[in-house]
């Protein structure tokens, strides 16, 4: 049995998510901690429930979800796991970071690539990968069939849908991708997303506008 956890980081307000099952191995998945004290209230998190972190994951690389990437890689001492088609979003964040203003973010490294159809194991669990590309270039999201969720990143909101006015965006693919990855699970199916909080498969084919024109 899967729990999921998640915070909600940095003035972006980026969904951060901590994944665990009976083993107390663990995944962090787009850790958008960016002040120190957010840093320690994750890291707290870990120490205080016993966790073991397995993998870092990236739904995606855009700047709100890899503010902790660094931290995160250094402090449990994991590989940080993305879609190879996200290194020219992540080799553009500190220049992004600068334009906007923002200071604190560590630079980052990928260290393995992932690909759909790929299995994340932790503990007794899995997580199966979606290539969902058009917010980003190589997004993904995970999901888990037995559960019922996708842990979405930035794809699918309730009663919205990713940006798709950043460099490198494409309101065709996201379109593509919602419908032909999000939108053909199951109604029960409970998304968790990069912003916001959680719905389901079923609210959004049901209500969602940008789905329903
Ligand atoms: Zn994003």
């Amino acid at each position: 049995m899967i729990h999921i956890h998640y915070f909600t980081f940095s003035p972006f307000a980026e969904n951060t998510y901590i994944l665990w099952d009976e083993t107390k191995e663990t995944v962090i998945i787009d850790p958008g901690c960016l002040a120190q004290y957010e840093k320690e209230e994750l890291a707290d998190f870990i120490a205080d429930n016993q966790l073991t972190v397995k993998h870092l994951l990236q739904t995606h690389t855009h700047l709100d979800h890899v503010f902790g990437s660094a931290f995160v890689k250094r402090k449990f001492g994991v590989k940080m796991l993305m879609h190879k088609n996200e290194l020219p979003i992540l080799s553009n964040v500190e220049s992004r970071c600068n334009m906007w203003g923002i200071k604190g973010y560590e630079p980052v490294e990928a260290d393995g690539f992932i690909n759909e159809g790929d299995i994340i194991k932790f503990g007794n669990s899995e997580l199966e990968i979606l290539f969902v590309p058009g917010h980003a270039p190589g997004h993904i999201a995970f999901v888990n069939h037995d559960q019922k969720f996708v842990i979405g990143g930035d794809v699918l909101f309730r009663g919205s849908i990713g940006r798709y006015d950043f460099p490198l965006c494409s309101y065709t693919d996201l379109m593509n991708s919602i419908q032909t990855k999000f939108m053909t699970l199951d109604d029960d199916y409970k998304v968790h997303p990069g912003h916001n909080e959680p719905t389901t498969i079923g609210l959004e084919r049901r209500t969602n506008p940008y789905l329903n024109q």
